[in-house]
């Protein structure tokens, strides 16, 4: 029989994985073969709320209809040129999404982490050519706790054990300080010359969803303008409406006149996105920035043969059209505000829950137990006999973010599947 026809059960796909692949995850275990919307579907039939998302990926849910037709109608016609040669979808997608965010120019990538590596790349050709620090001198700022992918210069500068130990060396010229802290910023741009840019997550997801103190972003931009240093923005994880905006710096991105919940920020220099930017249905990434900072990069600087291929310019517009043709910031805006009221509400009176919080559809609650312990791993077991998918992340943090595209009727079910497991912790 073809090797694709094999019916599996969860236990058998379970155990090729572990056999044959290599051990960089420890998912749950439930073993999905379908996706609609908001929900999926494991290989027994199981029918369960994603609230994950793919890390936020699939935020336009699953298997968009739209999304899918202008992937399967572009891989029939075009699907790679390399960049040696143009193709006629290219230019299109860069256009539409530099006027969606209001850039003049996008470089496109696949992964988050190869769009951060761009931003990185970019920022320091930039600190050379334009703001003249001397060669191999520039320094970028980052925070503690950040997340931006698993590449040997990003892992450098994560503060996260597991994910650096025995892969050095490290890749120079980062400097961490400490996340929210505007005063930390500003004394290590008054002291460091050679600082080029500050690269920051506006929520920092993967640390646990903590969300900084108002107004914190709209100061550091201030900040990195009056010392010349570049603003750089890892939306990969808070941007495409996830955080009830359609970015979560929002600086005057179009969305403002459009469906924009929330007050604009701040608009980042260097925007950098990923995961949704496809609706989770393809690897695509982008690097955004004006003339003055991307005409740093000419030919040979930088590449990628699968960057800005003609099924990933497809899909990524008709995912950008999705969020604008379906609202999708200000339902996640609005949705997001009745899950914290609800949740909190049950936290009150916990003993198991310590907190809620989160912007829009990106949640999440702290379990009132150490690090180490299981009570979090046990519960998103529990909320998934009981028909909800979520991941605890640091041990004791379990993160929530349903696709947007979630009707009130089914978050308010959702609220009711998760306190009702809370309740059996209690
Ligand atoms: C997921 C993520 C990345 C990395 O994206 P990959 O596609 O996994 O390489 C980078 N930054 C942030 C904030 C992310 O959440």
């Amino acid at each position: 029989m073809a090797v694709l026809e094999q019916q599996l059960t969860s236990q058998q796909a379970i155990d090729l994985e572990n056999k044959y692949g290599a051990h960089n995850y420890h998912p749950l275990p439930v073993v999905l073969n379908r996706g609609e919307g908001v929900y999926v579907w494991d290989v027994e039939g199981k029918k369960y709320y994603d609230f994950l998302s793919a890390y936020s990926a699939v935020n336009q849910g699953h298997c968009h209809p739209k999304i899918v037709d202008a992937m399967v109608s572009q891989a029939k016609t075009l699907t790679l040129t390399s960049r040696a040669f143009y193709n006629d979808i290219l230019g299109r997608y860069e256009k539409f999404a530099a006027e969606y965010f209001n850039f003049d120019k996008l470089l496109p990538m696949n992964t988050g982490a190869e769009a951060v590596e761009t931003a990185l790349k970019i920022c320091r050709k930039w600190a050379y050519e334009k703001k003249g620090i001397a060669e191999n001198e520039a320094e970028i700022v980052v925070c503690e706790n950040n997340f931006h992918g698993r590449t040997t210069t990003i892992i450098s500068f994560s503060n996260d054990p597991v994910a650096r130990k025995n892969f050095g060396p490290y890749t120079d010229g980062f400097i961490k300080i400490e996340y929210d802290n505007i005063q930390a910023l500003q004394e290590v741009l008054e002291n460091n010359p050679n600082v080029a840019g500050f690269l920051v997550e506006p929520i920092q997801g993967e640390a646990g969803v903590f969300v900084p103190s108002e107004g914190y972003l709209a100061k550091a931009k201030a900040l990195c303008e009056k010392h010349n240093v570049l603003f750089i923005a890892d939306e990969v994880q808070t941007g495409i409406a996830r955080t009830g905006r359609l970015l979560a710096t929002c600086g005057n991105c179009t969305c403002e006149k459009k469906d924009c919940s929330g007050t604009p920020e701040v608009k980042p220099d260097v925007l950098i996105l990923g995961k949704a930017l496809s609706g989770g249905a393809y690897p695509v990434s982008a690097v955004l920035a004006n003339d003055d900072i991307m005409n740093v990069i000419g030919p040979g600087n930088h590449g990628s043969t699968f960057g800005g291929n003609p099924v990933a310019a497809a899909v990524a517009m008709a995912a950008l059209e999705v969020v604008t043709d379906e609202s999708l910031a200000e339902n996640a805006f609005q949705l997001g505000e009745l899950f914290r009221s609800e949740l909190q509400k049950y936290a009150e009176t916990s003993n198991v829950v310590s907190i809620v919080r989160g912007k829009g559809l990106l949640n999440a609650i702290v379990i009132n137990d150490d690090e180490e312990s299981e009570t979090a791993w046990n519960i998103c077991m529990k909320l998934k006999e009981n028909g909800l998918l979520a991941k605890p992340t640091h041990g004791n943090i379990i993160r929530f973010a349903p696709p947007l595209v979630m009707t009130r009727e089914q978050l308010l079910d959702c609220v009711a599947i998760i306190t009702k497991t809370l309740k059996g912790f209690e």
